[in-house]
């Protein structure tokens, strides 16, 4: 049965997000009609401006621009905690329509890297008991007919490890409040991967909107008071360097 591993692509976002943001703001403290707002938008650097902004807090413009991420080769306890963003839109692969694997490939599962360094016995342990569900699954979707019927109850067996694939639509807005909370060491090891996978990709195609995105160790000292990790240098570290290669 195959392990698989997370992987984030940007699949689509706002065109020229940076300028529609900027041209959000200009219409508030502008006298410009729809007609001229556009003037010089494009033709200007709007980093200080969009930096300006975010700094004040004044936030709705940030809202205008979307990102739309595909995410696969994650597990279902992902899906429970991603989802709870509520300002977020989702589209997850259905364990009604899709059958998951069959007797000889079984469903694609992720391994905890926990359980990984462990070492090779425990590891090959690991596998055995995800084969044995897979058993129970397939036993399950045979007892029940096919189709669709039959894998949504089938599927009560399956783990959390059980993998999953989703498309995941944020605004700017909403991105940055969501890498703020799990690019954080304190998230969970699996949604924090995903995370920097959003935060690398999002900085690519905006960099000024996400110039001071990520964890809040990133914007001032870290915001965990006792919780924490005790490792703020090292994090921005890895900002800086994400950043820099983009
Ligand atoms: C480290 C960590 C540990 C966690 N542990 C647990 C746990 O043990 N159990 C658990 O149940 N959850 C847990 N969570 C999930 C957490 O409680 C939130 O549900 C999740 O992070 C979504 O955050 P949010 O509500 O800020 O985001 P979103 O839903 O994306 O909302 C964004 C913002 O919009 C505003 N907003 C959205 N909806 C409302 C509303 N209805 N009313 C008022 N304002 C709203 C808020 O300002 C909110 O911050 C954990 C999260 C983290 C990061």
């Amino acid at each position: 049965m195959p392990q698989v591993q997370p992987k984030v692509k940007l699949i689509r976002y706002t065109p020229a997000p940076e300028e529609l943001v900027a041209l959000a703001a200009k219409l508030c403290y502008s006298a410009s009609d729809l007609s001229d707002l556009d003037e010089g938008i494009a033709q200007k650097d709007q980093s200080k401006y969009l930096n300006r902004l975010m700094e004040m807090g004044h936030l709705s413009p940030v809202e205008h621009a979307s990102f739309t991420f595909g995410i696969e080769g994650v597990s279902r306890s992902l899906l429970a905690q991603i989802t709870r963003h509520r300002i977020a839109s989702f589209s997850v692969q259905s364990q009604r329509y899709v059958a998951l694997g069959d007797d000889e490939t079984g469903f694609d599962y992720i391994v905890p890297p926990a359980i990984d360094a462990l070492g090779e016995e425990d590891a090959a342990e690991y596998r055995r008991q995800m084969d044995t569900i897979n058993e129970w699954y397939q036993a399950w979707r045979k007892k029940l007919g096919t189709g669709e019927k039959s894998n949504e109850d089938a599927r009560f067996v399956l783990p959390n490890a059980s993998a999953t694939r989703m498309l995941v639509t944020m605004n700017a807005r909403e991105l940055q409040h969501f890498l703020s909370l799990r690019c954080c060491s304190r998230a969970q090891w699996e949604i924090r991967a995903v995370a920097w996978q959003m935060l690398a990709l999002a900085h690519e195609a905006a960099p000024a909107l996400f110039e001071n995105a990520g964890p809040g160790c990133l914007r001032g000292p870290c915001p965990e008071g006792k919780k924490c990790c005790g490792k703020a240098a090292e994090v921005r570290e890895r900002a800086q360097a994400l950043k820099h290669q983009n």
